[in-house]
């Protein structure tokens, strides 16, 4: 706020940065010492969307920055609103979305002495473990350069999240208005582009052009970079197979003849040599691991960060750089020195697609009662496959695994879900976020466990009237709602089957479904696609449906020897 017309303050300084990089919306919870940031904000014309709890925040920031390419700013209060912004700052840093984490805190002199000041806590080292990296703002005219310390770091290279510490007093500071306009600036060309060296390029191409079984992996930093065209060039160039990871999903349409998506094991099992693009080899691809993988496997990696390379397995030609230049040099040179995939190796997968596809259709044709997950995501899939540009949010086990596989996505970065952690919580900022940044309309796909974990953010989708329609896949407990139970409190896994989640819509002004059947589910979420209003359609579910950690059983330590 301008105390006078000759001077400025913090928080119009911190406004004025951010609007002088191109920030346009900011999420967040407000509290001492930040609520005067968002009025000021909001005031200047940024917009402000605020939450109720400052996960959800952070999360909806988080998927801005996967969306947009601009770190999404969440702005919380000292202490325990820090604290609860956390495990998103981690989460975004981890699945190297760009964000920041704007915290107000407590007076330093007070907070280091241990003097017990409201909400006290040494916010700058709490966060650093769990950020990109993490500043503190110490004066007002250090805050022009905070900011673009924050944008820069945020988005170039891998990005990540950033946390900037801002004390309540220096938001209270002021100086003179022309001195702090003058300390304010716009971050030149923040992700400067990252060419590739020639010799790097020969080396991956020469094994491509060796290869018996290529394949291309799609990984969410493909989806990030916004290199679709030239991704796409390459596919079809080559001809060779291409497998989407999760948030990859739709970059090339899921119903691209090359997708080998529905042959997903056997690809991975018998290729040899991987283009791996934006794709970490970690726990979602097996580590890179025999017998997951072929043991002659040869991997060729596209990453910006050199230290990904060798993380897990040999790469035998590391591509450093980013997508776009990588793959504009890579499909410069099989164009100049064509590649193509053998037929046999096409063919063989072409085959497996369609033994594995004639399975899917039939189950999702099956018609039991109560419904299953495969019943109701047929629905969906049917309703959104008239509607492609829906973006789609996906959480849960069951609800998680069964989707990715039955829902196609046929456009590039409209899928979010629980990414590398494959945390839980994340579902209702990430569909917030997605309708603000894109004004279209979300469908968020939930299991009734996950969804509680943000479930009270459908207050904020009411509050905004955003077009997102929450369907809970409810089979009433974490993986499934019919454990048996020995004494009279329910068993760990179970929740209440019964729950009529749409109420929780209807308190808010939005509306409500209860559906039992796919046809019911089909036409409420028709109905509610075409009304463009905020949604919750709860979906009964067989308490008996689902398997205990979904596809994950190989990590849960007392379920891993048990027999299939
Ligand atoms: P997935 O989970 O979909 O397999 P990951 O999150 O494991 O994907 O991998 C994403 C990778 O993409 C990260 O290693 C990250 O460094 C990289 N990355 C992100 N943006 C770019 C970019 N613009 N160019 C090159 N690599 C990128």
């Amino acid at each position: 706020m301008t105390t006078q017309s000759s001077l400025t303050d913090g928080f119009q300084l911190v406004v004025d940065a951010l609007q002088a990089n191109g920030v346009d919306t900011v999420y967040g919870v407000v509290g001492i010492p930040i609520t005067d940031l968002a009025r000021t904000a909001q005031a200047a014309g940024i917009r402000y969307i605020g939450f109720r709890h400052e996960g959800s925040a952070g999360n909806a920031a988080a998927a801005a920055g996967f969306l947009t390419q601009r770190p999404g700013v969440c702005l919380t209060t000292s202490g325990p609103g820090f604290l609860n912004g956390l495990p998103a700052l981690a989460n975004a840093t981890t699945n190297c979305f760009p964000m920041i984490q704007i915290s107000g805190s407590s007076a330093r002199p007070l907070v280091d002495l241990q003097r017990g000041e409201y909400q006290d806590l040494d916010q700058l080292n709490a966060a650093r473990p769990f950020a990109k990296a993490a500043y503190r703002i110490g004066r007002v005219e250090d805050i022009g350069r905070g900011i673009a310390r924050a944008i820069r770091t945020a988005i170039s290279g891998r990005p990540g999240g950033v946390y900037l510490d801002i004390p309540g007093e220096v938001l209270g500071q002021v100086m003179p208005a022309t001195a702090g306009a003058a300390s304010i600036w716009q971050v030149v060309d923040p992700a400067p582009r990252q060419l590739p060296a020639p010799e790097a390029v020969e080396r991956a191409l020469g094994i491509l052009g060796r290869a018996s079984r290529p394949l291309i992996v799609l990984g969410k930093g493909a989806a990030y970079a916004q290199a679709d065209n030239v991704i796409r060039e390459f596919v079809e160039t080559t001809g060779f197979p291409f497998l989407p990871m999760s948030m990859a999903k739709g970059l090339l349409p899921d119903s691209h003849p090359q997708s080998a998506a529905a042959a997903r094991s056997l690809a991975i099992a018998r290729a040899d040599a991987v283009l791996l693009v934006g794709a970490r080899l970690n726990w979602l691809l097996g580590h890179g691991d025999s017998p997951q993988w072929s043991e002659d496997a040869e991997f060729i990696q596209i990453d910006i960060a050199a230290s990904e390379f060798d993380s897990n397995q040999p790469i035998a030609a590391p591509l450093t750089g980013d997508i776009g230049s990588v793959m504009t040099a890579l499909l410069e040179g099989v164009s100049a020195q064509p590649v193509s995939a053998p037929a046999a190796w096409t063919d063989e997968i072409a085959e497996r697609k369609a033994r594995n596809d004639a399975k899917m259709r039939e189950r999702l044709a099956e018609n039991p009662h109560p419904m299953r997950f495969y019943n109701a995501l047929g629905a969906i899939r049917t309703v959104l496959q008239g509607n492609p540009d829906v973006y789609v949010v996906n959480e849960g086990a069951n609800a998680l695994d069964l989707a990715r596989n039955v829902i196609e996505m046929e456009l590039p970065r409209h899928r979010l879900d629980t990414g590398t952690w494959g945390v839980m919580g994340i579902g209702m900022g990430y569909a917030i976020a997605a309708a603000v940044e894109t004004g279209r309309p979300v469908v968020a796909i939930e299991g009734d466990s996950a969804f509680g974990f943000s479930g009270m953010e459908i207050e904020t989708i009411c509050r905004y009237q955003l077009p997102v329609i929450v369907v809970v896949l409810n089979n009433g407990g974490v993986y499934r709602g019919d454990e048996a139970v020995s004494g009279t409190d329910p068993a760990p896994t179970v929740l209440n089957s019964g729950a009529r989640h749409e109420l929780l819509a209807e308190a808010f002004g939005g509306k409500g479904y209860h559906v039992t059947k796919p046809a019911e589910l089909e036409a409420a979420l028709s109905e509610a696609l075409t009304a463009r209003r905020p949604a919750l359609i709860d979906c009964e579910l067989d308490p008996a449906a689902g398997v205990e950690s979904g596809h994950l059983a190989s990590l849960n330590p007392a379920r891993a020897n048990a027999p299939a």
